[in-house]
């Protein structure tokens, strides 16, 4: 039940209704039996500080953030070791103004509880360069796994590679597959309702049957890069373990108790499942 006395969280981001955060944190809220609610706000670009302001005055305890907010967010707090590095923000602590970034440290600890136990010493390849290839690229260095990037833009590659104090790799794709263990799509291409549905970004000959394909796109939960992975063997994974893990990383930190990970998952594929 909503009181006087109930807690407020939000995910604030432009577009923001199909945000599933308010599924996950609502979800783990009423099996932990706390008394705390979980808002989305559509915040557009340029409004970061009026939202952080506004969530002070109202006596919101914590924020998520995302597109197109993260890195303006970073501007105007105390951030963390990871953020100050990705200049991103995806998980504010509102009350002492504190930004930190759970998407890279949600991708590893999803990795090694569902897919292998330890990162460090596998190859990682990460196709694309943005805010999800950069902190995930990051977070998987930091723990010891080796990464290579794949951007179509030079500049970016170079800049995702300084990011993790590496000079580039060779530029080739097929090269760069044929050393990894594990692909990660870190782009759109595939994502349902935009323009690059329907879409893979690798070809059936370049799926090695040995490797794991991870996309982190979860809409739709199979793309055709995960039909095509699965039709040669492969192991295939989705994005939805990583967004899960990152709000339970993100949880963790709100609350400093154990995240009710079995039920939120259950909730999320039912979800998705009959949408
Ligand atoms: P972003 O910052 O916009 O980065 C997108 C990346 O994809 C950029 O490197 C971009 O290259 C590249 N790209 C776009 N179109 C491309 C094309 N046609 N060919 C080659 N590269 C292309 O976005 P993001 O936040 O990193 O998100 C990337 C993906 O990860 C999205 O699908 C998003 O849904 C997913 N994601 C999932 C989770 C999760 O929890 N599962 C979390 C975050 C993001 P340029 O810079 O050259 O344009």
């Amino acid at each position: 039940m909503v009181l006087n006395k109930t807690d407020v969280y939000a995910v604030i981001g432009d577009p923001i209704s199909h945000s599933l955060s308010p599924l996950i944190f609502n979800t783990a809220f009423q099996e932990c039996k706390l008394s705390c609610i979980y808002l989305a706000f559509q915040i557009k670009k340029g409004q970061a500080k009026d939202a952080l302001n506004a969530a002070k005055t109202f006596g919101l305890k914590g924020l998520s953030v995302t597109m197109p907010l993260k890195e303006e967010m970073a501007n105007i707090l105390a951030l963390s070791e990871a953020s100050k590095k990705l200049n991103s923000v995806n998980t504010v602590l509102v009350e002492s103004s504190y930004g930190t970034s759970t998407d890279g440290e949600g991708f590893c600890q999803w990795f090694e509880s569902e897919v292998k136990s330890k990162i460090d010493n596998l190859n990682f390849l990460i196709y694309g360069t943005g805010g999800a290839a950069r902190s995930v690229g990051l977070a998987i260095s930091e723990k010891k796994g080796n990464v290579s990037f794949y951007g179509r833009d030079y500049g970016k590659t170079k800049a995702a590679y300084e990011l993790i104090n590496k000079s580039p790799d060779n530029k080739d794709i097929n090269y760069l597959i044929s050393k990894a263990d594990v692909f990660v799509n870190a782009t759109p291409i595939g994502m349902s309702a935009t323009a690059f549905e329907g879409r893979s970004p690798l070809t059936r000959d370049q799926l090695r049957k040995d490797l794991i394909v991870v996309d982190l796109i979860y809409h739709p939960l199979l793309t055709p890069l995960g039909k095509l992975a699965k039709e040669n063997g492969c192991e295939f994974y989705n994005g939805l373990g990583m967004l899960i893990f990152q709000a339970k990383v993100a949880f963790e930190m709100f609350f400093n108790q154990e995240f009710p990970l079995k039920k939120v998952k259950q909730v999320v594929v039912n979800h998705l499942q009959n949408q």
